[in-house]
């Protein structure tokens, strides 16, 4: 089979010279096969945490733009030198930055997105019978300055460029083996998925399940990119994202994910009037925090008080305070954090028609002895915020209760074999 495929390799994938040159050896054997070859490489192992652990040590609040300098020069690092062992192996190969490759952004330094990718370089390169090599996580933006795409943001260049270029598909190679059905750290007997549907990965992804950056599974899903999975250090099949019409029969439940990451901010003293709601979720959307589940609490009586209280990222809660603080002073708000706060999920496309979900969810965190401080729910996903260390147990609980490990139990057999 020939084709034209984007490679992506993860920072594990290319962190020391054996595993640089490992990847640039499936890189040639990829294009020996006769396909075009575009490779998206991350920085190598733990850069990007050096490299923002240095710009703190030099100050405590680095401008966004300096910082996009900083961060973007690791996945180069990555390009340049698996280009060197692609010519090494007798392949013609050029590495690119972002910004070379056409990818433009918006100008929201650190979480940029993408808005246009113009890869008429890439294109050239292609038909000139190069590998070409582009630098993930990053792009330029609409007033040319160099931005990053928010942690993770690899696999966001890699669809971007699949979309772009046409590409049968978009291989993400990665020290897992795929998509599994929760954590293997922490469930040892999760299965790995042959397939997930992108509503259902997006969900993972919302929710915890590190191995795929949420944008990049939006972006497929809104350009009809076909996502693999796979591990880097293996030739298996791993996990293939595919539309939800594409799968045969819904299981009821795919996986169990969470977090650990999660912070809750509560607001003592809401006014109980229209409108407040609003400002309070304006003033932490204009400092790009994301807010995830919200619970209000109606006043006893007329005329008396509200709480609210919401999650965020913990990497937010600074700028959450700091965005809220002028509302609080203004309208005598008491804001109180909490940081140490967890998330389980549980997530299946079969849930939508299927009750009694919730039920179980519940009664088996109950019989873990887990207290559930939150709760939100979509069609196809149940998520429970509940404190940070009580996560391992119930995510075990979980994926025992809805028997994820045992293959076709619950899960309906797919023929997917022809893509895996
Ligand atoms: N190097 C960046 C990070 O560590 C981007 C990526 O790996 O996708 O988040
Ligand atoms: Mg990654």
């Amino acid at each position: 089979m020939s084709g034209t495929v984007v490679m992506k390799f993860g920072g594990t994938s290319v962190a020391d010279a054996e595993r640089l040159r490992r990847a640039a050896t499936r890189i040639v054997a990829k294009r020996e096969a006769g396909n075009r070859v575009v490779a998206v490489l991350s920085a190598r192992g733990k850069t990007t945490d050096f490299l923002i652990a240095e710009a703190q040590e030099i100050s405590p609040n680095p401008d966004p733009r300096e910082m996009d300098m900083l961060l973007s020069t690791g996945e180069r690092q990555s390009c340049a030198l698996c280009a060197m062992a692609i010519n090494d192996l007798g392949h013609r190969a050029i590495s690119l930055t972002g910004s070379q490759a056409g990818i433009v952004t918006d100008t929201s330094h650190t979480k940029a997105r993408i808005l246009d990718v113009r890869a008429d370089r890439i294109r050239q390169g292609l038909d000139e019978d190069a590998i070409v090599l582009v630098a993930g996580f990053q792009g330029v933006s609409t007033a040319k300055d160099v931005t990053t795409l928010g942690r993770g943001g690899s696999d966001t260049t890699a669809v971007a460029l699949a979309a772009a270029i046409g590409a049968d598909i978009c291989e993400i190679y990665t020290d897992v083996a795929g998509v599994f059905s929760a954590d293997p750290r922490i469930v040892p007997e999760a299965r790995k998925l042959p397939v997930v549907s992108f509503e259902e990965m997006l969900e993972m992804s919302a929710s915890g399940a590190g191995v795929l950056q949420l944008r990049s599974v939006e972006y497929a899903r809104n350009h009809g990119v076909r996502i693999h999975c796979r591990s880097s250090f293996s030739d298996e099949p791993g996990t293939v994202v595919v539309g939800e019409e594409e799968t045969v029969e819904q299981p009821l439940i795919t996986a169990v994910t969470h977090s650990t990451e999660e912070a809750r901010v509560t607001i003592k003293g809401v006014p109980d009037t229209p409108g407040i709601a609003g400002r309070i979720a304006t003033a932490l959307a204009v400092a790009n925090v994301n807010i995830d589940m919200i619970i209000q609490n109606e006043p006893v009586s007329e005329g008396a008080l509200a709480d609210m209280s919401f999650t965020v990222p913990r990497s937010d809660l600074t700028d959450a305070r700091a965005a809220l603080a002028p509302l609080a002073s203004e309208l005598g708000l008491e804001i109180q954090t909490d940081e140490a706060m967890g998330k389980v999920s549980v997530i299946g496309a079969g849930m939508k028609s299927h009750p009694g979900v919730a039920a179980k969810v519940f009664t088996t965190l109950g019989a873990e002895g887990v207290n559930i401080e939150m709760i939100s729910t979509s069609p196809i996903k149940i998520s429970c915020v509940i404190s940070g260390e009580a996560v391992p147990g119930a995510v075990r609980a979980l994926h025992a209760a809805f028997a994820l490990s045992g293959e076709g139990t619950i899960r309906a057999e797919r023929p997917f074999g022809e893509f895996v």
